[in-house]
């Protein structure tokens, strides 16, 4: 499962950049017509895959009647009049499943589950619920009616939406929030969210969410920008075998980001082609989920993440829990405990960069001022910051939840 960080792409783009600027060797970007700036070359234009539907938005997908299930065969059955169907409450019931009595009903219908659902409603973050079936009687929705038709691509008026695949991102505040009735009425659509399945020490935007953002500010961040003409747009976007709404998708990635007002220039919503692959990646949830049909017992991701960038020195990261494999207790919070695409480690590369540049080559954005902490570059990125204004004006972006400045204040 790819992540939908924009951590690897950066530490790529640095190197490009470096190859660039400083080595002058082949490399995706050439030269802008400013000075110190650079554009992508115009023959080449970057895809995303990735092995299934973004968390958030794009996970909402309307269930129809006798639809086969694009894979992971759901038993219906499961909860049928049982007091957490009542509740309409499952993502609460299995957020509190941790510190709830074991003996207690929630914890006893988590257990009692079929092997399908009890793996569906276990697994964290991207692989959270979407694939949660509750009782199929209920066909109101506040999905559109071309949304219910067209999901799946199956002709209008031939299936019934009896339910929606549902996403364990919950609204962040400040947004309506989901309705939570019984079936395709449990969320709202088109609403900002945060990743599922995580602790609440840094509030991390759903994947939708950032790939809708990708859209009008470009996938190469903010420090990134004082090199670039113009931002990095991805051109597709292309998701594996797993529950997929084509319809979902776009309302989530692109109908979002419509009609932004006043963006810099540079800066637009340049037409993303969305398209699923039939596919199925042989590591991802569906496919483990299928092999292990007939075994009993949980299904949870580990906390392990594997990244490759396109670079000389170390492609590979290995992380568990967010550290470096092999790092001891004693080493977190030294230098070797941190992941090479982490803000301070991208930082590092993004200063050595810049002091390999003569001056009279940097770009002015980074000359003209005196820049210190992670936090000012990324400030004085203006034309980046100025296009995150003007999205955030947009009531479908207001509610964004930003990390606390102090949180960027390092060297
Ligand atoms: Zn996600």
């Amino acid at each position: 499962m790819y992540r939908p960080v924009q951590d690897e792409e950066e530490r790529y783009l640095l190197h490009q950049l470096h190859l660039a600027a400083v080595l002058k060797e082949d490399s995706v970007f050439v030269p802008g017509t400013q000075r110190g700036l650079w554009k992508l070359r115009p023959d080449l234009s970057f895809v995303f895959f990735s092995s299934h539907t973004p968390c958030g938005d794009a996970s909402i997908i309307p269930m129809l009647e006798f639809e086969e299930q694009p894979c992971c065969p759901v038993i219906r059955n499961w909860a049928i009049n049982s007091p957490v169907e009542k509740s309409n409450n499952l993502e609460d019931s299995k957020n509190k499943r941790d510190c709830e009595d074991p003996g207690s009903s929630v914890a006893k219908k988590m257990r009692l589950g079929t092997p399908a659902m009890t793996l569906s409603n276990s697994i964290a973050h991207h692989e959270t619920q979407e694939s949660g079936s509750i009782k199929p009687d209920v066909s109101s929705s506040n999905l559109t009616k071309e949304e219910l038709d067209t999901a799946n691509g199956i002709a209008p008026g031939s299936f019934k939406v009896v339910d929606v695949y549902r996403t364990g991102a919950k609204c962040v505040p400040g947004e309506t929030g989901d309705l939570r009735k019984p079936g395709a009425a449990y969320h709202q659509v088109g609403l900002l969210r945060v990743k599922p399945g995580r602790g609440d020490r840094t509030c991390s935007m759903s994947c939708s969410d950032k790939m809708a953002r990708w859209n009008v500010l470009g996938c190469q961040g903010a420090l990134l920008m004082h090199f670039l003409e113009e931002p990095i747009y991805l051109s597709a976007v292309v998701i594996g075998k797993c529950p997929y709404s084509q319809e979902a998708m776009r309302r989530a990635l692109t109908g979002r980001c419509q009609e932004v007002l006043a963006l810099p220039r540079g800066f637009g919503v340049p037409e993303l082609k969305i398209e699923q692959s039939s596919l199925l990646f042989e590591q991802s949830r569906c496919a483990v989920q299928m092999q292990r049909a007939d075994i009993p017992g949980r299904l949870v991701p580990c906390g392990a993440a594997i990244s490759w960038s396109a670079v000389p020195e170390h492609p590979l990261d290995v992380t568990a829990n967010g550290f470096p494999q092999g790092i001891t207790k004693k080493e977190i919070g030294s230098p070797r405990a941190r992941s090479r695409i982490s803000k301070v480690e991208l930082f590092r590369s993004f200063q050595k960069l810049l002091s390999s540049i003569t001056e009279d080559k940097q770009p002015d954005s980074v000359r003209v001022q005196k820049l210190d902490t992670y936090q000012e570059y990324k400030e004085a990125a203006s034309a980046y910051q100025e296009a995150w204004s003007a999205l955030r004006k947009k009531p479908s972006f207001a509610s964004w939840i930003r990390n606390p400045p102090d949180y960027h204040q390092f060297k």
